[in-house]
């Protein structure tokens, strides 16, 4: 019978540390990293599918308005969204970042640009 605790403690001195330096050691992201979905505006075609299939109901679509909402705080990046966005519009997509951190938690609202603006 060894003393396992003290080759533990002996091996944890000698080796890496297994966390990352946050933030002085950028994180780096897979491809597969659910980090935030991202609206291509140019492209949606405001049909509303999004926000039908949303289980978590983080979406809001106001074709009169041309806008698109999502509560980031209610999403649950399961990508229902994205799947099942049209392919005539394809403007959903899943960034392998996550959201910059904000203040409050307001949902994020996009319009879509028009030929006016
Ligand atoms: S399903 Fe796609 S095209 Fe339709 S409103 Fe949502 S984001 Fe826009
Ligand atoms: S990833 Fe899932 S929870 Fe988040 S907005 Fe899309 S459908 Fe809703």
């Amino acid at each position: 019978m060894g003393f396992p605790l003290t080759g533990m403690t002996l091996k944890n001195m000698v080796s890496k540390p297994v966390t990352k330096r946050y933030p002085f050691e950028p994180q780096v992201y897979t491809e597969l990293t659910r980090g935030h979905i991202h609206n291509d505006m140019e492209k949606c075609i405001l049909c509303g599918i999004c926000e039908k299939t949303c289980p978590a109901v983080a979406l809001a679509v106001n074709k009169e308005a041309g806008t698109w909402t999502i509560d980031r705080y209610s999403c649950v990046q399961c990508m229902a969204c994205v799947r099942n966005c049209p392919p005539r519009s394809q403007s959903l997509s899943m960034k392998p970042e996550y959201a910059p951190a904000v203040v409050s938690m307001s949902a994020e609202t996009f319009t879509k640009p028009t030929e006016a603006n």
